[in-house]
């Protein structure tokens, strides 16, 4: 994937300006890793809204995407893509891929992205639109990810962009030695950032860090519906 917008979409210099404001945001509230925020620049977060709400894509607010989920904010996307710590050609799975904003940010700064959607209208709508988009060489899956991939694993780094009750005991299995795991975690209102870094096969680091509020992580290892 390369790092511009693809050819295919609508992009205009209006949008091309409101993202230079956006990254410059994000900058102000404390995003610093220059991969990220450049990246931030250059995918058409417009391009993944619904029709509705478009003009309000530049925003750092989450918004409805159907189904009663979220694209997330743009500085939730750019703080879990940064404490990920990513770089070209690792292994990542995506457990939320939602409107696949957050799926073709990791595609574009050059990761192999796996990526997984329990609701099977988002994913479909999901799938086309990446591939309109031009977004294409992420592995797209419907189902369960509070139990991670386990044919594809081990990943090197694993982002969940849904809110999990406890950490989620699969996706720890399924890190590389030296993977690192960024969920949030805690009660259904409020969880707490949480990045796992594997150290070794039984040892596993835990760091916190702020609040957020996100949708709910279904499935056998996140909340009963
Ligand atoms: N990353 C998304 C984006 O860029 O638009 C935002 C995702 S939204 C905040 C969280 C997503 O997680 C929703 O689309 C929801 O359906 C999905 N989800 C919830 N539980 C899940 C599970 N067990 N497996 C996979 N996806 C799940």
């Amino acid at each position: 994937m390369s790092s511009s917008v693809p050819a295919s979409a609508s992009d205009s210099y209006r949008h091309r300006g409101q993202r230079r404001t956006l990254v410059e945001e994000l900058r102000r509230k404390g995003i610093r890793d220059e991969r990220v925020l450049a990246t931030i620049g250059t995918v058409p977060r417009h391009l993944f809204f619904e029709q509705a709400f478009e003009s309000h894509a530049y925003q750092d607010k989450a918004f409805p995407i159907g189904e009663g989920q979220t694209i997330s904010q743009p500085y939730t996307v750019a703080h879990q893509t940064e404490l990920l710590g990513v770089r070209p050609g690792l292994r990542v799975l995506e457990v939320g891929t939602g409107s696949g904003y957050q799926c073709s940010v990791l595609l574009t700064l050059g990761l192999q992205v796996f990526s997984i959607e329990y609701n099977r209208v988002l994913f479909e709508r999901t799938r086309q639109r990446m591939a309109q988009l031009g977004y294409t060489g992420a592995h797209l899956f419907c189902g369960d990810g509070s139990l991670g991939l386990p044919a594809y694993a081990p990943f090197d780094r694993i982002l969940v962009t849904a809110a999990a009750p406890a950490l989620p005991r699969p996706l720890l299995q399924q890190l590389a030695i030296g993977g690192v795991l960024v969920v949030p975690v805690g009660n259904e209102q409020v969880q707490r950032m949480v990045r796992i870094t594997r150290e070794s096969a039984d040892g596993f680091a835990r760091e916190e860090f702020d609040e957020f509020r996100f949708v709910p992580l279904r499935g056998a290892a996140g909340w009963a519906e």
